[in-house]
């Protein structure tokens, strides 16, 4: 078996019909097995019975409306998060259409227990980790937030809101050059960080007349760990990446004209060069892998592939009015795999 396919997962998850989707008597289209990992999808213009109007896929795990967040953080980021302590990079990605529960997924309700999702989470994850080695190993954390936006890369964490440049080092390391990162020692102050950038994305995003819905967010974390057995000291560098992908909609459905069609053609562009990458890499047999096609894939390509996690969190709303894009986002997250 190939590396990379072990190191790269994709999971499904279906949310719960919204009270308001359950109001207007939405029919359920797309069912998720967790135990068989599969997903169900039916078409509702077949009303015959099931056989042929019914798709299955499976995935490395998929979660129904049951599943709590803290479970889907178990999981899917906890891994991930692990090896980043362990000095390797990890990224996990939510994608889907818009109203499918990308943000939920990836943030959710951060003051609340039961509700906060997978980035306030992984907040908790590493500071616990530090306390618990914290007074023999020394360690800095670093954070960044930014969002990609019509191939334009913005800090969300600077003071005005401006674009910022992709550099490649001589060793061919690709970084954002500029970009604000902060040191945090404790979970209220990543905390404080997060809300911060979010705030910044809203005000922006009203500023140029966007919706943050068409770009892609990342919350970056290096954790720097130096431990020293009395011997030799030692460095680990990890690298996580958290990115709630742009809606992932067709645009045909939603009328886009002008540069809200430039726009909408960018954000595709993004989302299939990063499908391209992924299924090169869990394919394992071609030894291109397109890293190059798009911002997003160039930003990640040091936390894509080889000896990183990645997770791809592909999510659906379950209603019947949703299955075209449902059945895309199945297609989409099935060819990752
Ligand atoms: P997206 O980021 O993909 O546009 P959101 O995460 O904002 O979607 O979700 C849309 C709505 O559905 C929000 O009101 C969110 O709270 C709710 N929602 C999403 N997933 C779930 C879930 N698993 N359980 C309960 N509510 C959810
Ligand atoms: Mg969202």
């Amino acid at each position: 078996m190939p590396k990379n396919a072990e190191s790269i997962k994709v999971v499904f998850r279906v949310r719960p019909l919204s009270s308001k989707e359950r109001q207007n008597g939405c029919k359920i289209a797309t069912i998720a097995h967790e135990k068989e990992g599969v997903i169900e999808i039916r078409d509702p213009t077949q009303s015959n019975n099931e056989g042929e109007a019914a798709k299955s896929f499976t995935f490395d795990a998929v979660f129904s409306e049951k599943s709590s967040q803290r479970h889907i953080y178990d999981v899917c980021a906890a891994p991930v998060v692990k090896s980043v302590l362990e000095g390797y990079n990890g990224t996990v990605f939510a994608y889907g259409q818009t109203g499918s529960g990308k943000t939920h997924t990836m943030e959710g309700v951060t003051s609340e227990t039961l509700l906060r999702g997978i980035i306030p989470n992984a907040f908790l994850h590493i500071f616990d980790e530090i306390a618990l080695n914290g007074s023999n190993d020394k360690y800095l954390v670093r954070a960044s937030y930014f969002e990609i936006y019509n191939e334009e890369i913005i800090d969300l964490l600077a003071k005005s809101s401006q674009r910022l440049e992709l550099h490649e080092s001589d060793s061919g390391a690709v970084f954002v050059k500029d970009l604000t990162d902060v040191v945090v020692k404790s979970v209220s102050e990543i905390d404080n960080v997060l809300q911060r950038g979010k705030k910044n994305r809203s005000v922006g995003a009203t500023l140029m007349n966007a919706e943050s819905s068409r770009s892609h967010s990342i919350f970056s974390i290096v954790v720097e760990c130096c431990s020293n057995d009395g011997l030799k000291e030692r460095i680990r560098v990890g690298k996580l990446n958290l990115v709630d992908l742009a809606g992932s909609e067709r645009q045909s459905k939603t009328g886009a004209t002008g540069e809200r069609l430039k726009e909408a053609t960018k954000i595709n562009l993004s989302l299939s060069a990063l499908g391209n990458v992924i299924s090169a890499l869990v394919d394992g047999k071609s030894n291109h892998i397109p890293y190059r096609d798009s911002k997003l894939t160039r930003i990640l390509q040091d936390s894509l592939g080889g000896n990183t996690k990645t997770v791809m969190c592909a999510n659906a709303g379950p209603a019947d009015y949703n299955y075209d894009e449902s059945l895309s986002t199945l297609r989409y997250a099935n060819r990752a795999k």
